[in-house]
């Protein structure tokens, strides 16, 4: 998602951008992907400017209209009509997010898609590095991209240091099928092994769940058969949306913070996953991806005729974003240990602070004016100005 993001930020401009991707390309299916993501109203304007949101939209994506956020009997309740939106945020499949970015990048001759193939080796000399495949040719180029998710072999190869912690937590992900419609609302339940978020989908009687949970509990769980799991679901999340049952399988994924401690260095830049990860609770893994993208492409758009591979240049890209990815993650790892303690006063102090930005509407509205990235500094195309006329007659120089 992430890699495929830069490239199109990419087409059209006179860079030679080659895409290497080492998994075939899934169909979309009337089926939806178990694997959602809450895409943020910045990352929504990056893809309209991108030209591939209509394409999004046209396939599965199920606008956020409401938030309810829980634990015990405090409750937070988020209206994107308290913010002057339509929505809070988007919940779209992770495949139709590569479908749509994939066919863009197809209509780019200056994009050439490498897939599947599988990068196996990396040399790098003093102007070029040199990129082995599985499928035999050898690439040579002035900069390499590590998109390549947070176990990334281009981190490795450039010996970049990257600082782990294991959540000892697994998300459970699978689709849930509501008695009550969903009416667009995305709802979040704190319970004490973890967070519980039912995702609206298309379909107003389907969610998508997102169950993070102590990994013994997470492995009881996955075992558990479908009428002994939906008893265990309905107990955690309640009856807001009547009976829950399963429809379909069950992914387990392990969830660990991880930060890489350069983005850059000669050659080589880091983005998505590949430089941080954060806890899925907030959502927002993908949307600091896509902005690590969008901000390398527009500090690579602006080296004209130099080399885009020399350390001090990609220096602009990770100083623009490391602070706000790290911020992130602190946040979210911060949400993660407050709300997975039973130690009274901690427990007070977070139910009190639920109750009390419920009550505190500026407060509450720029929670989300932030969470749904319309705050802060944003690179040029997560911007909502006429980017995309912008973009398209630019009359700038473009990279050789
Ligand atoms: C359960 C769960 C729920 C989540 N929900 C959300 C959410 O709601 N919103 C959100 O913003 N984020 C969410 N996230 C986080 C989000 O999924 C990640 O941040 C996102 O996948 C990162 O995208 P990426 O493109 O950087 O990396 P990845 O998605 O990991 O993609 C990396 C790609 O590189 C390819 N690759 C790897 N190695 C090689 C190689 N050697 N050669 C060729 N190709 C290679 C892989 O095949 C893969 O396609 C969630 C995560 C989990 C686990």
């Amino acid at each position: 998602m992430v890699g495929a993001t830069l490239a199109a930020a990419l087409g059209d401009s006179r860079l030679h951008v080659a895409v290497i991707e080492s998994q075939p390309l899934e169909p979309i299916t009337d089926q939806p992907d178990l694997r959602v993501s809450a895409i943020t109203l910045a990352s929504q304007t990056v893809f309209e400017n991108l030209d591939v949101w209509d394409a999004m939209r046209r396939q599965r994506a199920t606008p956020v209209e409401r938030m309810q956020i829980w634990e015990g009997q405090s409750v937070l309740n988020y209206d994107s009509a308290d913010i002057g939106e339509p929505c809070l945020t988007w919940i779209v499949e992770n495949r139709v997010m590569v479908n749509a970015l994939v066919t863009r990048l197809r209509q780019y001759s200056n994009v050439e898609l490498l897939n599947p193939a599988q990068l196996t080796a990396v040399d790098m000399d003093a102007d070029r590095v040199r990129i082995s495949l599985n499928t035999g040719p050898v690439l040579t180029a002035r900069l390499l991209v590590g998109a390549d998710g947070a176990d990334s072999a281009v981190r490795k190869a450039a010996a970049i240091d990257w600082r782990r912690h294991d959540l000892d937590q697994s998300a459970l992900v699978a689709r849930i099928r509501t008695e009550h419609p969903h009416e667009h609302t995305a709802y979040q339940h704190f319970l004490p092994s973890g967070p519980l978020a039912l995702l609206p989908l298309d379909d107003l009687h389907t969610v998508s769940m997102v169950w993070s949970a102590d990994r013994p509990r997470a492995r009881v769980l996955a075992a558990l058969d479908d009428p002994a799991f939906n008893l265990e679901l309905q107990q955690a999340f309640g009856s807001r949306l009547g009976r829950l049952q399963v429809a379909g399988p069950r992914a387990s994924f392990p969830l660990a913070l991880g930060f890489a401690d350069m983005y850059t260095c000669e050659r080589i830049a880091l983005i998505g996953d590949a430089a941080h990860t954060v806890h899925p609770l907030a959502g927002q893994g993908v949307n600091l991806g896509i902005l690590d993208a969008v901000t390398l492409a527009e500090v690579l758009q602006g080296a004209i005729g130099r080399d885009i591979g020399l350390h001090p240049l990609l220096r602009r890209y990770e100083r623009a974003r490391k602070g706000a990815d790290l911020g992130m993650q602190l946040v979210t790892g911060g949400f993660r240990y407050l709300f997975g303690s039973e130690w009274p006063p901690v427990r007070a102090f977070r139910r009190g602070g639920l109750t009390l930005t419920e009550r505190l509407l500026p407060l509450k509205n720029a929670i989300m004016r932030q969470a749904s990235g319309l705050t802060g500094e944003l690179p040029t195309l997560a911007r909502r100005t006429a980017n995309r006329l912008q973009r398209r007659s630019d009359p700038r120089p473009r990279l050789e």
